[in-house]
């Protein structure tokens, strides 16, 4: 886990990456979700729309035949000799008359059957289209008692005009929409009439609509279901029964704010305020637009259902969908890429040249080549630069050290008070000219301490810085010319023979003993040396030539001084030759 967090922190890529996907989520969401609004919304007034259709093919087409049968009833309900009758049953005339209406508009119905209950007697008036009650219209008396004739004191409780009602006649065993029109004189129910229509034909042509995913019914102003493609779901004495649940339009409904709403739609299109009105609610789990209209002459509303994914397939858009994504998905890699190029390969390649750079490699970064003029480009630039400058740097600064390490050696090995080479440098010069033959003179002041004595400390550092000067103008160049340690030198003639040690031993001590040596204060001293000499064969350490070289300087000046000695190695008892100082 923190390591695919170190993954992420140390890289750019991943992180633009993530910042680039999250950027298009961030962007696809919302997209999705208005694609989604867009598409419900347009399904909506789509529904609607179909909706509306649907109840103007249902009120001018399938209703038509309806309408023209409650016309008809109107019709009849107002004809004068209908009146009459019922105002005076037993009258013979007035009831031929009645009768003959009656029949007259039984030609017409469509059902060519009609029902007469006149109001004060509650007599029952029938004939159907077989007229198979000619001359014997009375069938019988209702009551209110009778369960069964609970619809006529039901429709004359609703008042005056016509009314539809769905009803399974038990005794006749029809089941009709009936159009019941309530006849009235003043505040006086003179009787109710009317004709019936096949419910079979009706839905037949209204509900059963060939369509996958629409379910259209008819349902009263209480809810009931009227007329519906499943004749279960019919409530076929909703004029009488108690509502029972299972056939009402909201017994459908899963959830109750759902009913509130379709209650306030069908308030609103019954108020004339749309003709038709759809929403999405739940049903049997499933979201569907119901659509609703009001068909203001039955007092019904038409409903349709709609299975929005049965009727539009969504799949439809996921072509559009898939594009959708993949055009996001190129912009990506796209992005991706141009960044990675503009910046993330420039970057790892200033990146590499900065690894260079610190392992003190500044040739690719002078190499490096980015003069383009944004941001990485003048990080290059800067970088470029830099390396120019901190590798120029180094040089001068090596070269420096060099120069200062150098001095220094150089300083190590000489000595400070005569410039000459000190006991370190001589040792150095010494070991490196190892390997031929050598001569080497070991010269000593005399009686120095006296000297100090008598002139004072800074008169005998004059005096060794003179006798140190005599000695190097007298060796010559080429040779190595040393301070040994106090008023000691010592010289390393290169190549020397025992003739040429001997001429340069006496050389130096008389280039000392020849004339005084100037003090600071004007006086002078005259000084002598004591030299021990050696001759040095390859392979001899400097321990034992010094060794050699210390004891003919020991004989010298055991001998009185101001002399040369030579040390001779085949002469075992002398062991050296001492030299009398010339002159
Ligand atoms: P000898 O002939 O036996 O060499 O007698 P000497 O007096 O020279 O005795 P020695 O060499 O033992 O003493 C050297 C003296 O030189 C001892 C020291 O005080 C003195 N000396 C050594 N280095 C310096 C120096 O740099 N400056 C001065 N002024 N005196 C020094
Ligand atoms: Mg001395």
């Amino acid at each position: 886990m923190s390591g695919l967090r170190d993954t992420i922190a140390s890289s750019l890529r991943i992180r633009v990456l993530i910042l680039v996907l999250l950027g298009f989520a961030a962007v696809a969401a919302p997209a999705y979700m208005a694609f989604n609004w867009i598409v419900a919304s347009t399904v909506v007034q789509l529904g609607t729309l179909f909706a509306e259709k649907q109840i103007l093919y249902d009120r001018y087409r399938g209703l038509e035949a309806l309408m023209r049968e409650v016309s008809l009833a109107e019709t009849l309900a107002g004809s004068q000799s209908i009146r009459d009758w019922a105002n005076d049953e037993a009258n013979p005339d007035l009831k031929r008359r009645g009768i003959a209406e009656l029949e007259h508009f039984r030609q017409s119905f469509a059902d060519h059957s009609y029902f007469f209950t006149i109001g004060a007697s509650g007599n029952y008036y029938f004939n159907d289209a077989a007229n198979s009650y000619a001359g014997d219209q009375f069938r019988y008396t209702v009551t209110s008692d009778n369960p069964r004739d609970a619809w006529y004191y039901s429709t004359v409780a609703l008042g005056e005009g016509c009314h539809l009602n769905v009803d399974n006649d038990a005794n006749l065993r029809v089941t009709k929409v009936w159009m019941n029109c309530v006849i009235r004189e003043g505040r006086r129910v003179l009787g109710i009439l009317g004709t019936g229509i096949d419910l079979t034909s009706f839905i037949q042509e209204v509900v059963n609509i060939p369509q996958v995913g629409v379910t259209s019914m008819f349902v009263d102003r209480q809810g009931a279901v009227q007329a519906h493609r499943d004749q279960d779901m019919v409530d076929l004495r909703s004029l009488t029964a108690e509502m029972s649940a299972k056939r009402t339009v909201f017994s459908l409904l899963d959830k109750p704010e759902d009913e509130a709403a379709l209650r306030e739609l069908m308030d609103q299109v019954a108020g004339g305020e749309a003709v038709a009105l759809s929403r999405f609610m739940s049903i049997g789990g499933k979201q569907t637009l119901v659509g609703i209209g009001y068909l203001d002459k039955l007092g019904w509303f038409n409903v349709t259902l709609m299975d929005i994914d049965a009727i539009i397939d969504k799949r439809l858009f996921l072509p559009i969908g898939l594009l959708l994504a993949g055009v996001m998905g190129l912009v990506a890699a796209i992005m991706v890429l141009v960044f990675k190029r503009a910046v993330l390969d420039r970057l790892k390649r200033l990146e590499e040249v900065v690894h260079s750079a610190r392992r003190g490699e500044y040739g690719p970064a002078r190499a490096m080549a980015d003069d383009r003029q944004d941001e990485v480009g003048r990080l290059s630039t800067a970088f470029t630069e830099m390396a120019v400058a901190v590798s120029d740097n180094t040089r001068l600064l090596e070269a420096r050290v060099r120069a200062r390490t150098e001095a220094l050696e150089t300083l190590a090995s000489r000595d400070a008070q005569t410039g000459i080479a000190n006991r370190r440098g001589f040792v150095t010069a010494f070991e490196a000219a190892t390997g031929r033959r050598h001569g080497l003179l070991l010269i000593d002041i005399d009686r120095f301490k006296a000297i100090n004595d008598t002139f004072g400390h800074a008169a005998g550092d004059a005096v060794i810085t003179e006798i140190s000067r005599r000695i190097v103008d007298c060796v010559g160049e080429g040779h190595v010319c040393a301070r040994w340690g106090g008023d000691e030198f010592i010289v390393l003639l290169h190549d020397s023979a025992p003739q040429l040690l001997r001429a340069n031993a006496f050389g130096v001590m008389a280039a000392i003993s020849d004339r005084p040596v100037e003090l600071p204060d004007g006086r002078s001293a005259a000084v002598t040396v004591s030299v021990g000499a050696s001759l040095v064969e390859p392979g001899d350490s400097i321990e034992t030539v010094t060794e050699m070289a210390d004891a003919a300087l020991y004989m010298a000046k055991g001998e009185g001084r101001n002399r040369v000695v030579i040390f001779d190695p085949s002469d075992a008892a002398e062991a050296s030759r001492t030299v009398q100082p010339t002159g």
